[in-house]
C-alpha cells in the first residue's frame, strides 16, 4: 500500500514529469508525498478528538461518512465491553473497508494480543481484507507499533510479531480454525439475491453464523455487516431468536419520514411502532442520500428502477418485506428454485421451447415496458422451466426483435399476447425480421457470416433462412384469466424457476385477480406456461390435485406439504 496523492496533485506532477531532472522530480515527489500525509493528519488531528478507525481512515485519504463513524463507535466500544452489534447498510458503501480492513488495522495496532476472527459468505472477501491488514501494517513509511510475523505468511491466519494478536478468517462452506475470537466481524454471509432467496441457503447461513459464536472468548465482541436480504435473513433471524441481545443499527440509503403517523397511531411514518419521536440513524433530514458523492438520488433512483422495489426495499433502505397477497405464494417459486441454465443447456434439457410475449401497450416510439420470458418444458418430468427474463423498456421494433432473437438462439416458438391489431402485430414482427435480415447481410459483408448480435448468449447468432413460429394467444380462455391455472401449476410445484427473476417474481407475489390489468412479465410468463401446458407434450400434464404424477421428481414435489 503506498499513500495515494489526490488527483490535482498527481495531475500536477505529470504535468512536471517531462520538463525536470529525474532526480529533481523524484525529490518533489517526496516532498510532495510528504505534505499530503501531513495535511490528512492535521485534518486527521482537527476532526476526530478521539482516537478511532475514523481517523486512521482519514489519514490514509479516506472520507468520513456519519454511517462509517457508526461502525467506528462500535469498534472503539469493542476495545472495553463486550459488543453485540448489527449494522445494516446498503451494499458498496464503505462498510467492508472500513470494518474488515482500516478497523482491524486499528484495533491490531492499539491491542496486539486481539485475536481478531473474520467470517463471510465469501472466501475471497475476508482473505483480501486480511491480507490488505497484513500490508498495510507492513508499509515503511507507516509508523504502525506492531508487525506481522515474518514466518508466517497464510493470508487466512497469521499473528502480529511478539504478541498472540493476528487474524483468521472463515467462509460459508470452509472448517474454521479451531482457535477462540476476542473480536468476530462478519461481513455479507448473503450475497446475492438467489442466495437470499433460497431457504437451504439461509439456513446454512445461519448455522455458520451461530457456530461461529462458539469461537468466541469471554468479553469478546461481535460486530455483523451486511445489507438485509430477506426478513428471515441472518440479521432477521439473530434479532428474532435472540431478543434483546443485539442492538440493531439499520442505516437506509435514502433517508426516511418520521413522525407521528395520523392515520395508524401506534406507528411512526417509517413503518416502526410509535415509541416516541425517533429519527434517522445517521441524522439526515428525510429523503437525503447516505453519500451523495458516491450514490446521489439519481443513482439511487436507477439503482430501484434495475433491482425492482422489493430488492431495493431489503438491500438498499433495509426494510426487507414478506411479499404476500398476490395469487402466487412465496413457497410456490422458491420449493423449485434451481440453478440458472446457459443456452446450450436449455437446448439440451427441455423441449419444447417458447419465448413468450406480453407487447408494449402502445404503437408510438414512447417505450413502454414489454414483457418476455423464456423457457420450456422438461419432457422427462413435464415440468414447465422459467429460463430468462428479457422484460424492459422497448421500442415496437425493439421488443419483436428480442423476441425473434432469443428464440432462434434457443430454437423455439414466439408466443404472444394479441392484446394489439393483428396487423399491429403483424407489422412490428416483420419490421423486425427485416432489419435482422439486413443485419446480418451487412454483417456478411463484414465476413462475421449471415448473423446478428445475440439476445441471451454472448456470442453472434446465425440467421436462419425462415423465422421463428409466431402464436397468437389470448389473455383469457372464455370469460376466465389464463393467470389463475398458471398459479396453480406453481401451486402443485410443476414450474422451475431456473435462476432468480426478482422483477416478474415480484408481480407475481403482489398482483391480485381484481387489481385489474395483470403486469407485462407475469403477462408473459403466463403464456409461456399456459402454452407449455396446451401444447403437446410426452407426459400427461396434472391439472388437478387428485391425479397421479408419472416421474420420480415431480412426485416428491407435488407430495410436499402445502
Ligand atoms: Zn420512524
Amino acid at each position: 500500500m503506498t499513500l495515494v496523492l489526490p488527483d490535482e496533485v498527481r495531475e500536477r506532477l505529470d504535468e512536471l514529469a517531462g520538463s525536470m531532472p529525474p532526480e529533481a522530480f523524484a525529490e518533489l515527489g517526496r516532498r510532495l508525498k510528504a505534505q499530503v500525509a501531513a495535511r490528512r493528519r492535521a485534518a486527521a488531528e482537527a476532526q476526530f478528538t478521539t482516537d478511532s478507525p475514523g481517523k486512521l481512515a482519514v489519514m490514509l485519504g479516506q472520507q468520513q461518512k456519519p454511517h462509517l463513524e457508526k461502525l467506528d463507535r462500535l469498534l472503539v466500544r469493542a476495545r472495553t465491553e463486550p459488543v453485540r452489534a448489527i449494522v445494516a447498510e446498503p451494499p458498496r458503501h464503505g462498510k467492508t473497508e472500513r470494518l474488515l480492513r482500516v478497523g482491524t488495522t486499528w484495533r491490531l495496532d492499539h491491542d496486539p494480543d486481539c485475536r481478531v476472527m473474520m467470517i463471510s459468505g465469501t472466501k475471497s472477501l475476508v482473505e483480501q481484507a486480511s491480507r490488505w491488514v497484513r500490508d498495510e501494517l507492513e508499509r515503511p513509511e507507516a509508523a504502525y507499533r506492531v508487525q506481522p510475523r515474518r514466518d508466517v505468511r497464510a493470508v487466512d491466519d497469521w499473528q502480529v510479531q511478539g504478541h498472540g494478536g493476528g487474524i483468521f478468517v472463515g467462509s460459508l462452506g470452509s472448517m474454521i480454525i479451531g482457535r477462540g475470537a476476542d473480536l468476530l466481524l462478519v461481513d455479507d454471509l448473503l450475497g446475492s439475491v438467489a442466495d437470499a432467496e433460497s431457504k437451504t441457503m439461509r439456513d446454512k447461513a445461519f448455522t455458520f453464523l451461530t457456530s461461529s459464536f462458539g469461537r468466541l472468548e469471554p468479553g469478546a465482541s461481535v460486530i455483523i455487516v451486511n445489507s438485509r436480504w430477506h426478513p428471515d435473513d441472518p440479521i432477521g433471524r439473530l434479532l428474532k431468536e435472540q431478543p434483546g441481545v443485539w442492538e440493531y443499527h439499520a442505516v437506509p440509503a435514502i433517508a426516511e419520514e418520521h413522525g407521528h403517523d395520523p392515520a395508524e397511531p401506534d406507528k411512526c411514518l417509517c413503518g416502526d411502532p410509535w415509541l416516541g419521536q425517533h429519527a434517522d440513524p445517521v441524522g439526515r433530514a428525510s429523503g437525503e442520500a447516505l453519500w451523495p458523492e458516491r450514490f446521489d438520488l439519481d443513482n439511487l433512483a436507477e439503482k430501484r428502477l434495475l433491482v425492482g422495489a422489493y430488492v431495493f426495499a431489503a438491500q438498499y433502505q433495509q426494510r426487507p418485506r414478506k411479499r404476500e397477497g398476490g395469487l402466487w405464494k412465496e413457497d410456490w417459486i422458491s420449493d423449485r428454485r434451481a440453478p440458472a441454465l446457459t443456452v446450450e443447456q436449455v437446448l439440451t434439457l427441455l423441449r419444447p421451447r417458447v419465448v413468450a410475449v406480453d407487447p408494449s401497450a402502445s404503437d408510438e416510439d414512447t417505450g413502454d415496458e414489454a414483457g418476455i420470458i423464456a423457457g420450456g418444458r422438461n419432457p422427462a418430468t413435464g415440468d414447465a422451466h422459467v429460463t430468462h427474463d428479457l422484460s424492459g423498456t422497448y421500442t415496437p421494433e425493439g421488443w419483436a426483435r428480442t423476441a425473434l432473437v432469443a428464440a432462434v438462439e434457443l430454437a423455439a416458438d414466439v408466443v404472444y399476447e394479441r392484446n394489439l391489431t393483428p396487423a399491429f402485430m403483424r407489422r412490428a414482427f416483420n419490421t423486425a425480421w427485416e432489419g435482422l435480415q439486413a443485419e446480418a447481410t451487412q454483417a456478411k459483408g463484414l465476413e462475421l457470416g449471415y448473423t446478428v448480435e445475440p439476445a441471451i448468449g454472448t456470442g453472434r447468432v446465425e440467421l436462419p433462412a425462415l423465422r421463428p413460429a409466431l402464436h397468437p394467444v389470448s389473455a383469457k380462455v372464455g370469460k376466465e384469466l389464463r393467470a389463475g391455472p398458471v398459479a396453480q401449476r406453481y401451486e402443485q410445484r410443476r414450474v422451475v424457476h431456473n435462476g432468480v427473476f426478482p422483477l416478474l417474481e415480484d408481480q407475481q407475489l403482489t398482483w391480485k385477480a381484481d387489481d385489474g390489468d395483470s403486469p407485462d412479465r407475469l403477462d408473459a410468463a403466463v403464456h409461456l406456461i399456459a402454452f407449455l401446458g396446451d401444447g403437446g407434450s410426452d407426459v400427461a400434464v396434472v391439472e388437478s390435485s387428485g391425479a397421479t404424477v408419472p416421474t420420480g421428481a415431480a412426485t416428491a414435489a407435488t407430495s410436499r406439504g402445502r
